[in-house]
């Protein structure tokens, strides 16, 4: 059935797409697995002329790009320049000007003197044709984030968008093509989550996934059937401390930003906010004058900065979660405004005290304009806090003392802990993005994210190929005590022992005719 793409500021169709059929995806596979041999054998700066051919199409055509973000995904026409196409560009330079240098073979060191005649070294080998599956919340620079390390390490892709936003898919997918990369090897496959299921079933060899951490849980249970590979990049509740010594007034300009912008609808969103009590009544009055100011409405009128909520269905996440914690007694201090209009959903910008730590807004993902602020005492108080979650994507930690605030860092359990900032470390190529419990296992970004698109193969050669090995059959007396005194020899800490044994060995040597 053809799927419509929809403004979800105004309810307007932007237009249909048909889904690729699950009948076609083992075939799509096979021919990607064809293409993908060709281009593995290019080297790096062909590769990485195309990828700056595409580049430079974003650059070229950054308005229509933005726009179309805009209108698909909802959010402010600044933040489709900031936080999608800036981005994107910088890891495309990233990995065009790196991957070499990472993806250098590494020659193996040999410590044990019986092994020194190999040679050997490790390869970094592209998986082959990998599957990308993407959501909707940013739409051009999480797919990127991925098919450029997959491509420039010599991999094909499959890419599957969000079925909530297609149209960013297709204009990634011909941009690609236009700069030159085949068509086989950047594969588009369109659809709902029962394509990304066959794409999962038809048995790529590695299998990204961006999204909810109910959906990844399913496609980590999928991609085992097959022993698949699976890299997932899942939701959070991230939270963000404020020590008793932060500047408030850029505190909260930073939990404003990093909590509302995108409507909320962001991985590394602040979800949680622990403020310290000696700040508390100031940092709540000072926020909520800042809050009054944020305009609500269609991202595509450049004033707005509060864009509308993806679809209907996340929005009654988000006022089933205000309304739940309010009946366990929590109190709305700003916003807290729900409403249709034009056909499209919005959320006010929502400040929230005295939420009971069980309530949904404290444990599960909310994914919208909703900040749950809470009181502490000391630290430890506030690590305990932060911790006490299921997720552990990303945190931060706001102090004047920024050594103080990187020893608290080491206590927070996430991936990426910052001092002082918020949400926009996503945007450097060379930071690292992923989480630890159900925010999920891998990582994008940097070396690391690069890693994750290459299998490491070990290459031996022996040297020396006439000479039988010591390790090797017939096994007798003498070969059991010439391995005994060699232990000693090599790695005791007696130095006494290690000198005596030197003087055994050769004898033992001789007797075991293996020379
Ligand atoms: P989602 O899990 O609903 O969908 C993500 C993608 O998976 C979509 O393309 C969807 O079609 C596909 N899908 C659905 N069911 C599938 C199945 N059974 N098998 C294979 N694919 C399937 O997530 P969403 O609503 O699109 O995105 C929002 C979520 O993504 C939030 O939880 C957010 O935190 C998370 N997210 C995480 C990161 C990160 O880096 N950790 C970044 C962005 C978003």
């Amino acid at each position: 059935m053809t799927m419509e793409s929809i403004n979800p500021a105004t309810g307007e169709r932007l237009g249909e797409i048909e889904p690729t059929p699950t009948s076609k995806i083992v075939r799509l596979l096979t021919e990607a697995r064809a293409a993908q041999r060709e281009w593995s054998k290019l080297p790096y700066s062909v590769r990485g002329q195309t990828l700056r051919a595409f580049a430079n199409l974003l650059v070229e055509r950054k308005r229509t790009v933005a726009e179309l973000i805009s209108r698909e995904n909802g959010k402010p026409l600044v933040e489709a320049y900031s936080s999608e196409i800036f981005p994107s560009l910088d890891i495309v330079n990233y990995y065009v000007a790196r991957t070499r240098k990472i993806l250098k073979s590494r020659r193996v060191k040999i410590g044990i003197p019986l092994l020194k005649t190999k040679k050997a070294f490790v390869r970094y080998e592209p998986y082959g044709a990998v599957a990308i599956i993407s959501p909707w919340n940013y739409p051009l620079l999480l797919p990127l984030g991925q098919i450029v390390p997959a491509l420039m390490a010599g991999n094909a892709v499959l890419f599957k968008p969000s079925e909530y936003t297609p149209l960013v898919g297709n204009l990634i997918s011909e941009f690609m093509w236009e700069a030159g990369v085949p068509r086989s090897l950047l594969t588009l496959v369109q659809g709902k989550g029962d394509v990304g299921s066959a794409l999962i079933s038809a048995g790529p060899d590695k299998v990204f996934f961006t999204g909810s951490t109910a959906t990844g849980k399913k496609v980590a249970e999928a991609s085992a059937k097959n022993a698949t590979p699976v890299s997932l990049e899942l939701g959070s509740k991230d939270a963000m401390i404020v020590l008793e010594d932060a500047d408030i007034d850029s505190v909260t300009s930073g939990a404003l930003w990093g909590a509302f912008m995108n409507a909320g609808q962001t991985c590394i969103s602040v979800e949680r906010c622990f403020v310290h009590e000696k700040v508390f009544d100031s940092f709540i009055g000072l926020l909520q004058k800042k809050m009054k100011e944020l305009k609500i409405g269609a991202g595509t009128d450049p004033d707005n900065e509060i864009g509308a909520i993806i679809h209907r269905a996340q929005y009654e996440t988000i006022t089933t979660q205000v309304n739940e914690a309010v009946k366990k007694g929590a109190r709305i201090v700003e916003g807290g405004d729900f409403f249709e209009r034009d056909g499209g959903y919005f959320v006010s910008p929502t400040l929230m005290v005295d939420v009971c730590m069980d309530s949904l807004l404290m444990t599960e993902e909310t994914f919208g304009p909703v900040l749950p602020v809470i009181k502490f005492r000391d630290v430890a108080e506030a690590v305990e806090l932060a911790n006490a979650s299921k997720f552990g994507l990303g945190a931060s930690i706001w102090t004047a003392d920024s050594k103080r605030g990187l020893q608290l860092a080491r206590k927070i359990s996430a991936g990426a802990v910052i001092v002082n900032d918020v949400v926009s470390y996503y945007g450097i190529a060379d930071g690292l993005v992923g989480g630890v419990s159900e925010s999920g296992a891998g990582r994008v970004h940097g070396r690391e994210g690069i890693l994750e698109m290459v299998s490491p193969k070990y290459y031996e050669v022996e040297r020396a190929p006439r000479m039988k090995k010591l390790w090797w059959f017939n096994y007798d007396v003498n070969t059991l005590s010439f391995f005994e005194i060699a232990i000693d020899f090599l790695f005791s800490q007696k130095i006494y022992k290690r000198t005596s044994s030197l003087f055994k060995l050769a004898p033992k040597l001789l007797r075991m005719k293996k020379l």
